[in-house]
């Protein structure tokens, strides 16, 4: 489904990325950890084309989208991504928010728009609120609502960078429960994430991020019982 290879990223001469390589198969999730500054943020937006690349591949489904003529929108479409900031449109109703990409950018109908949302609502259990205001919402609440609207255009990955970091901690566990669930329903995703919790009971592969490349990646029973890398075990021994 995702193959990257030999990925490079630097900003103003400053590596950040370089030689990074990882795939993810379909319905499987990967789960990114690694220090604070290690790329983890920076390789989510080189694969939903919001960086551009100074080298190296990015193949979905067996096509390169880094190649210049392939139109960012059309990746943004397949692949969401849902940030640690909600980034919700605050003057709009929670289901206008969802609707407003299919509608802009896919052209659904209104009527079908809201129908497909409100489905969608369901699904992260937010249905009953889908008149209310983001500012009327919890922070889990509305980064349920974020992920609502991007799942609702049917993406083929679902990219998560660091979603429960701005929560209060007793909205983390609804949040993460929620990308459970997805996970079980067999979405594709990349998780950046702190929460070794998650990594280590939700992800199929744990890959840890060191000096702008994949130090270590393996399934999560084996790299946090096991880390083969020096800094893969110092990094579990600062943090757990
Ligand atoms: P965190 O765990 O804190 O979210 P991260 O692993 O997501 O960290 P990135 O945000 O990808 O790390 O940052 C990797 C490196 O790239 C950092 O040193 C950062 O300062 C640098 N960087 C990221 N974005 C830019 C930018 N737009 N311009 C210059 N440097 C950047
Ligand atoms: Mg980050």
């Amino acid at each position: 489904m995702l193959e990257v290879d030999r990925l490079r990223k630097s900003y103003g001469g400053r590596v950040v990325l370089s030689d990074l390589s990882l795939s993810v198969a379909s319905h499987r999730c990967l789960a990114l950890i690694g220090a604070s500054g290690s790329g983890k943020s920076t390789l989510l937006r080189c694969i939903n084309l919001l960086e551009t690349v100074d080298d190296g591949t990015v193949r979905l489904e067996g096509r390169d989208i880094t190649d210049p003529r392939v139109r960012p929108d059309e990746v943004r479409a397949r692949v969401g991504i849902v940030f640690q900031a909600f980034n919700l449109f605050p003057h709009m109703s929670v289901l206008d928010n969802v609707t407003l990409a299919p509608r802009r950018v896919h052209g659904v109908p209104r009527p079908a728009a809201e129908e497909q949302a409100l489905a969608m609502l369901d699904r992260v259990g937010l249905a009953s609120r889908a008149r209310a205001r983001p500012d009327e919402l919890s922070g889990g609440q509305q980064q349920r609502v974020a992920i609502a609207r991007a799942l609702v255009t049917n993406p083929v990955l679902m990219l998560f960078d660091e979603v429960t970091s701005a929560l209060d901690p007793e909205l983390v566990g609804e949040v993460l429960s929620l990308l459970a669930e997805l996970k079980a329903d067999g979405t594709t995703m990349v998780v950046a994430t702190h929460e070794m919790g998650f990594a280590r009971q939700v992800a199929d592969e744990v890959a840890f991020l060191a000096d702008g490349t994949v130090a270590e990646q393996g399934p999560p029973e084996q790299l946090f019982t096991d880390p083969v890398d020096p800094r893969t075990q110092r990094f579990l021994r600062r943090i757990i």
